[in-house]
């Protein structure tokens, strides 16, 4: 059973969930490679939800000053670039923990190539700088088997796919690309892929391998095409039904952890051929996404799913009675204060639709 502090944690977990909504959003700045901070980024001592990137203007004439514009983001948490992986999974738990209570739960990272998505995600390989996937699969192994006394069974299934220009991978087969992976929505309004792999798997180190040869495999598609890891979305699911036989009860969800295409934009002038093509689906993809959160958000009617791949595939696992998160992951380098500016805006539209004010605000 739950102990009170545990219990209170839960409920207000849960009035903050009834307030904003099932949607969140992160913000998290990477440390600079020397360490530390740039000094155009500032996170607020106050608080740990606002941060302001500050741009000076260096006045032409020399006889007027210098102007500093800044540009000020409210998110639901924002981890400074001294934040741990742990502090990180801490704050997402609870979310986590939901995908056993039967919720559909979706995390993203959005950023440029290099601002520490797939260190948010998937972490290194030494223990405490493990990332959310492996973090997420160990409380969900840990918890089931905890409720596991109380009478739930579960079963687990594991898929990993990438999304390139469009079209799919299966990240779970090693041989040469698998032609067929079509997305299909039954009747019931799951999402399955055509094709795909569908492992069945048990415990944590079951899963930690699959993360391993999905790594192996991606690693091979990228040794043909330079760089591709930063031109796709790589998406883990892992698909959990459980039955109380005892109780008579049933449930049945999925938690979904997403390392999306860097979000930096590259000029036409910049891309032809192969690369004008990525550019157009990675472009795609992510304003479909942001579009598609806002949409569900704001309670539209029309939600436009099928307009990439991606959310597509998502469909299940975004709206409804499901749980999203969202980090926006932020490289702290002063070149990249366009890059890094585009994507705060990005997040801060998600985060101010869901909660219906608008509190990015140019000073
Ligand atoms: P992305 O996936 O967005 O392209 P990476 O996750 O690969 O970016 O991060 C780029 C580099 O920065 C990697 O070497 C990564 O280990 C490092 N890095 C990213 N975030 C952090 C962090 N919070 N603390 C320490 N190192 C980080
Ligand atoms: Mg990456």
């Amino acid at each position: 059973e739950l102990h009170a502090g545990e219990m209170d944690r839960r409920r207000l977990h849960n009035d903050i969930q009834e307030l904003k909504g099932n949607i969140r959003v992160f913000c998290r700045v990477r440390p600079l490679v020397e360490g530390g901070l740039s000094k155009h980024i500032q996170l607020a001592a106050s608080d740990n939800k606002t941060i302001t990137l500050a741009k000076t203007e260096e006045s032409h004439t020399g006889k007027t000053a210098d102007t500093q514009k800044n540009y000020n983001f409210n998110f639901d948490r924002v981890f400074g670039p001294q934040s741990l992986q742990q502090e990180v999974f801490e704050e997402i738990s609870l979310l986590v923990q939901s995908a056993l209570d039967g919720y559909n739960v979706c995390c993203f990272a959005y950023g440029q190539t290099g601002s520490g998505k797939t260190y948010t995600m998937e972490g290194d390989e030494c223990d405490e700088s493990r990332g959310v996937i492996p973090r997420a699969v160990k409380q969900i192994f840990r918890a089931a088997e905890k409720l596991g006394a109380k009478g739930w069974e579960f079963t687990f299934t594991a898929s990993f796919v990438e999304i390139y220009n469009e079209t799919l991978q299966d990240l779970l087969y090693s041989g040469k690309a698998r032609k067929g992976l079509e997305i299909r929505k039954s009747t019931n309004n799951e999402v399955t892929i055509t094709n795909l792999t569908y492992e069945r798997v048990c415990n944590e180190d079951q899963v930690l391998g699959l993360i391993m040869l999905a790594n192996r495999n991606r690693s091979t598609a990228q040794t043909a095409q330079n760089d591709r890891s930063s031109r796709s979305h790589s998406v883990f699911q892992l698909d959990i039904e459980g039955v109380n036989v005892g109780r008579d009860v049933k449930c049945k969800s999925t938690l979904c952890l997403v390392d999306l295409a860097g979000s930096e934009r590259m000029l036409k002038s910049q891309s032809q051929g192969e690369r004008f093509k990525e550019m157009t689906a990675i472009n795609g993809s992510l304003s479909n996404l942001g579009i598609v959160i806002t949409a569900l958000a704001n309670k539209e009617s029309h939600v436009p799913y099928r307009n990439s791949k991606l959310t597509y595939l998502l469909q299940g696992c975004l709206g409804g009675n499901s749980k999203t998160l969202m980090f926006v992951n932020i490289a702290p380098e002063p070149d990249s204060f366009g890059e890094t500016l585009n994507s705060l805006r990005f997040a801060s539209k998600v985060n101010d639709c869901v909660i219906g004010t608008a509190n990015a605000n140019r000073k």
